[in-house]
């Protein structure tokens, strides 16, 4: 059966998509069969695993909309190895046309359906809002893997994300949880960070993952390249803070 998890943070710009892809490409390295949904418009994920948005036939959107199945929208990534499921703005769209029709946060959920038995794990890279779009995510998934980066203003936002993910656990998917709290573009100079990435320890205990992503240049670079950072500059600290990652979701997934 596949895992399926959200990468999600409404704010933007916190590594939500550099989370998403190189989790993707390493989980993929580590022999698991892993999907990457792209859930943005900006399509982001898309082009960093190396797939032209611009040039799509298929995409989520026509998958959520119910004018094409997964297996006519997905496509391999050239430079990971995994699979995508592809977005572009196309799905700008979705947003308004989803509320009109039926089962609208679970259009998502049912498309997996039938492929589930295909991947180890599904990662959806969400947009920087709680939306329907992000709605569909949360109703199709297993957990939440939130990226943040530790800041002062991070925990404001967290409490708004939490609250959207307890609700629809109480009423819409009872096996949606929180996975935990990865810590990303993280500077160990800066005392700020250090405190405040004490006060997530404290706070939110195991919730916290262990690997901890430095702010890491290569790992920037990398979409530039229609690569993963991981596969780009593997040896780079960026890369190998998320193939720890990915082994301890390997870990994870098992306690689950
Ligand atoms: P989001 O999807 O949440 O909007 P992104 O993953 O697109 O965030 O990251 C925002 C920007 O920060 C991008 O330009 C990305 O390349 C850069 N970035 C993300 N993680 C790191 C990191 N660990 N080190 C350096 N730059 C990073
Ligand atoms: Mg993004």
């Amino acid at each position: 059966m596949a895992r399926i998890f959200c990468v999600a943070n409404q704010k933007g710009g916190v590594g939500k998509t550099t989370t998403c892809v190189n989790l993707a490409a390493a989980l993929q390295l580590a022999g698991q069969r892993t999907l990457l949904v792209d859930l943005d418009p900006q399509g982001n994920a898309t082009m960093g695993s190396g797939i032209d948005k611009r040039a799509l036939q298929k995409s989520v959107y026509h998958v959520l909309v119910g004018l094409a199945t997964l297996d006519e929208a997905r496509a391999n990534s050239p430079s990971g190895g995994y699979d995508v499921l592809p977005a572009n703005r196309d799905l700008a769209g979705a947003e308004v046309e989803l509320v009109d029709l039926e089962r609208r946060e679970n259009r998502l959920r049912d498309a997996f359906k039938q492929f589930d038995a295909e991947y180890d794990f599904v990662l959806v890279d969400c947009p920087p809002s709680l939306s329907m779009l992000t709605l569909n995510g949360l109703c199709a998934a297993h957990g939440v893997i939130i990226p943040m980066q530790c800041e002062y203003y991070a925990l404001e936002g967290l409490s708004d994300l939490v609250n959207t993910i307890k609700k629809v656990h109480a009423n819409l998917n009872r096996d949606l949880k929180i996975i935990g709290l990865l810590r990303v573009m993280f500077d160990p100079r800066m005392t700020l960070q250090q405190q405040v990435s004490a006060q997530l320890e404290s706070h939110f205990g195991d919730k916290v993952f262990d690997a901890i992503v430095p702010r890491n240049v290569r790992l920037a670079e990398a979409p530039s390249h229609g690569m993963p950072g991981v596969v780009f500059d593997r040896a780079a600290k960026g890369a190998q803070a998320y193939m720890a990652f990915a082994n301890e979701m390997i870990e994870r997934v098992k306690t689950l």
